[in-house]
């Protein structure tokens, strides 16, 4: 056992004050739990689901609307929830008569389905098959006229998650890193938020350890179903860390990337997180050592370099250039950054940011911020 791995039962270093609001949820995860949305409708007290999608799971999503009976589909989900696609889908859902939400699929999927509750106040279950973990959140992005804007409601959180495992075996191994990266990133910034508590805390570190040790196996064979089912416990407690507090540079750095220069969601993530995580160890120990512990380095100082290491085994982009970003950009994106900051324990500098933006862009790393 290494020096971050040694814990004492209790911790009383991490007692602290703390204010801790739940969220109401019900969660259903098994292997084959696809099955049991129609019982989750009836539940519901509803009768009348509309099935939300994208267009690559189509066919899934027509064997969920014949499976359930479904009084409408609409299978156009896209990327961000432009307010456009939004429209056509309130259309095909005041035409059915729906009376309940079933998202089928990633972050996107289950965004639409979030835009049409935000609308309607229609109940939702969420059947996610990525590791984006929007399912467990209240907050939902929308674009507009190429802007996007986020906003939390508790009307856009569903009020039932059914996690298939099953469902995320054919999950292409290039996003099953990606998603899984970005869920980690959700517990990173957890355990440093200021609202950080003991509830989320200890979910966060399981995360954390949790994905790290499935998406190793996971890239040597993505039809592990043991690991799969990790994975996505692993998804599901990232997720809750999200809903539940807020998140701080390495969120706010990529909705920056993600929404002035449309670099994709997930593999952003992936690419700053340890440079993120570089920028705020030296402000944010406690933290730093759950993630040494789930990541099983040596000290919390070692943990952004494990990130890294951990990004790089698993062959997850290592540059933004490598997704697009124009070196044009890495200016602006800074400015950005420091102009409406999130809360982070180290206070945002221009300079110190535009460095880190520069490294990220080239792929460097030197650990250093
Ligand atoms: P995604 O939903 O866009 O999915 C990416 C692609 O993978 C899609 O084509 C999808 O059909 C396909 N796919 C999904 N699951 C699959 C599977 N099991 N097998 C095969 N193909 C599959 O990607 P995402 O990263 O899950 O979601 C990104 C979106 O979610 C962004 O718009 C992001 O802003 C949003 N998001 C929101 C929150 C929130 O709390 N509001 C949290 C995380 C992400």
């Amino acid at each position: 056992m290494n020096a971050a791995s040694a814990r004492a039962p209790c911790d009383r270093a991490d007692v602290q004050a703390f204010t801790y609001t739940a969220l109401p949820v019900r969660v259903v995860f098994a292997t084959g739990a696809l099955g049991q949305v129609g019982a989750e409708v009836t539940r519901l007290g509803c009768s009348r689901p509309f099935v939300v999608a994208g267009e690559r799971q189509h066919a899934e999503a027509e064997a969920l609307r014949a499976q359930l009976g479904a009084a409408g589909m609409f299978a156009e989900a896209a990327m961000h929830t432009p307010v456009e696609v939004t429209a056509r889908a309130m259309i095909a859902l005041r035409a059915a008569g729906a009376d309940c939400l079933v998202a089928l699929g990633g972050g996107s999927a289950i965004g639409l389905a979030k835009a049409l509750a935000l609308r309607t106040d229609l109940p939702q279950i969420a059947v996610p098959t990525t590791y984006a973990g929007s399912e467990a959140t209240p907050v939902l992005g929308q674009t507009e006229a190429g802007k996007k804007a986020t906003s939390r409601d508790l009307r856009v959180l569903p009020e039932v998650i059914v996690y298939d495992v099953a469902l995320t075996l054919t999950l292409p191994r290039a996003m099953t890193v990606t998603s899984g990266l970005n869920a980690i990133a959700h517990a990173v910034e957890a355990l440093y938020s200021p609202d950080a508590n003991p509830v989320i805390g200890s979910l966060a570190e399981r995360s954390i350890a949790a994905l790290a040790h499935a998406l190793p196996e996971l890239v040597a064979d993505g039809a592990n179903l043991e690991a799969r089912g990790e994975a996505l416990l692993g998804a599901w407690m990232a997720g809750t860390c999200l809903g539940s507090v807020g998140m701080g540079l390495h969120h706010k750095l990529c909705h920056t990337l993600g929404g002035t220069f449309e670099l994709p969601h997930s593999e952003t993530h992936s690419v700053v997180l340890p440079y993120a995580m570089a920028y705020n160890a030296a402000a944010a120990p406690v933290a730093m050592a759950a993630v040494a512990r789930a990541l099983g380095t040596s000290s919390g100082s070692d943990a952004p370099r494990g990130m890294r290491a951990l990004a790089e085994a698993l062959g997850a982009p290592l540059s933004l250039r490598s997704l697009g970003m124009p070196e044009a950009g890495l200016d602006r994106a800074a400015e950005l950054a420091v102009a409406a900051p999130y809360p982070n324990p180290r206070a945002l500098d221009r300079t110190a940011l535009r460095a880190l933006l520069g490294e990220a862009w080239a792929g460097t790393w030197t650990g250093e911020h």
